[in-house]
């Protein structure tokens, strides 16, 4: 099978007949439908395969370069080797149902339903989408919080939706360190983007890239609005263990009002590091979570039973040591936060400015006072940090990735000197890129 350009699927063995049959396609109508349009772009999909292409110390795309724990590793390969490799419950397989259901049934203080308030999906993307294709009608109106993890504008845009953005402001400078926390959302702007039709509002906390935890008050303020405006609400809380120093996770669904239209996504894949897993949750009441069944029913069906089991042994196994010392959430989140001040130190002492992340994987760096002659670019509207990464892999070979990914195109041009570095890397890793940096820091800033 050959894929020609716009995709068209080719499926004649023979050449001449795969192209004539190419042009026929082509040149009689536009393959592609609308609902991709100028969708075709993808940050992870352009920046991995640049990351591949180079010899290079990798703190890009966000995934742990060390193993999982090995008590899930060996429920998978219990479950593999056991009776776990054929179809399971569409919904969720059984033993993992019941344990999100108990697991976060606990923690939102609120009885979840395991079979009916809870939807296993193909990692959090799915539970995303799901939500997107299942509530978003044509015109619906979806607020983002400004930088926002990208798929949230596709998948909107993808549902017929209409994005409508919001911004966190960076406070001014004051000369100490700053931190996720001083970027903060207007309360007037944020009202005033409420209206008749506004269908739901996305939230990310921790936030991906900026690694902001939204508190109790920021989350009141956009509950108030949701109950408000009757509008719903997808709060993605993929990063939901990893809070450092005193911050807490707050889950949007447990304020007063907020359970019956709220949809909270999860990632076993970020829980467990086990990113490549693609198990992630949905959980919400049942008359929203019956509508993200249908789509999920209608297109994965299911995601793989082992991994599912596993997913589940590995929550049984949290649940009975929640919040103890030997938690492996507790130990990653201690782990992370070291790296997180050792990444931070690094950049601080080659004179960078980081903006301290509260949580998740991920620090944000202001390059504006960066020196660098960088290459003219073919591409006249590429922004200038896509430049920059570009330039920091192919010469430096170090990988990060573009902040202005994060936003709008309305808003790109405003946040072009910021880059994004992972740091849910080996201490290795982390010192390889600071090597890299100590060593370009003689001729790295302007004077
Ligand atoms: N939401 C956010 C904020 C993310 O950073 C990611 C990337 N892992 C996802 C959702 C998708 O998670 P998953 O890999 O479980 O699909
Ligand atoms: N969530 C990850 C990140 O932000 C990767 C997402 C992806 O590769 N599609 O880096």
């Amino acid at each position: 099978m050959l894929r020609g350009p716009a995709h068209t699927i080719i499926r004649n063995s023979s050449l001449i007949s795969n192209i004539l049959l190419r042009k026929k396609v082509t040149m009689s109508r536009q393959i592609h439908s609308r609902r991709i349009e100028g969708l075709d772009k993808n940050i992870w999909v352009e920046f991995t395969q640049l990351a591949a292409d180079h010899s290079v110390v990798n703190l890009g795309q966000g995934f742990p370069d060390f193993s999982p724990p090995n008590f899930l590793k060996d429920a998978f390969t219990r479950a593999v080797n056991g009776d776990f490799n054929q179809y399971t419950r569409a919904f969720g397989h059984p033993p993992l149902v019941n344990i999100l259901a108990k697991f976060f049934g606990k923690l939102l203080e609120q009885d979840i339903e395991p079979f009916t308030e809870v939807l296993v999906t193909v990692g959090a993307y799915e539970a995303l989408f799901c939500f997107f294709q299942a509530l978003i009608d044509d015109e619906d109106e979806v607020i983002i919080i400004e930088p926002f993890f990208d798929c949230y504008e596709s998948m909107a845009r993808m549902a017929g939706g209409h994005p409508v953005y919001i911004p966190l402001h960076p406070k001014p400078e004051s000369g100490r360190l700053m931190t996720s926390a001083d970027w903060v959302l207007d309360p007037a702007e944020l009202a005033n983007k409420f209206n008749k039709r506004t269908k739901a509002i996305v939230i990310n906390t921790p936030n991906n890239p900026l690694g902001k935890v939204f508190n109790h008050e920021e989350l009141q303020m956009i509950a108030d609005l949701c109950l408000k405006h009757n509008v719903l609400c997808i709060s993605d809380e993929v990063y939901e263990w990893l809070v450092y120093d005193a911050n807490r996770h707050v889950r949007i669904a447990s304020l007063p009002g907020m359970w019956e239209r709220t949809i909270t996504v999860g990632s076993a894949g970020k829980t467990f590091s086990a990113t490549g897993w693609k198990v992630g949750w949905a959980i919400g009441p049942k008359d929203i979570i019956r509508h993200l069944q249908t789509v999920h029913q209608n297109s994965n069906y299911h995601c793989a039973t082992a991994a599912q089991q596993a997913v589940a042994e590995g929550f049984v196994k949290e649940f009975g040591r929640l919040g103890a010392p030997d938690s492996y959430f507790t130990n990653l989140r201690q782990e992370l936060q070291l790296k997180r001040d050792q990444l931070a130190a690094c950049l601080t002492s080659v004179g960078l400015k980081p903006i301290v992340p509260e949580g998740g994987y991920f620090l944000i760096v202001d390059i504006s006072a960066v020196k660098v002659d960088l290459p003219v670019s073919t591409d006249t509207e590429e922004p200038y940090d896509y430049r920059f990464v570009k330039w920091l892999i192919t010469n430096k070979g170090l990988v990060t990735i573009p902040v202005s990914a994060f936003y709008s195109s309305e808003h790109k041009k405003g946040f072009e000197n910021f880059i994004r570095f992972c740091f849910v890397k080996e201490d290795s890793t982390l010192s390889k890129a600071e090597q890299i940096l100590q060593e370009w820091k003689s001729t790295l800033l302007t004077q």
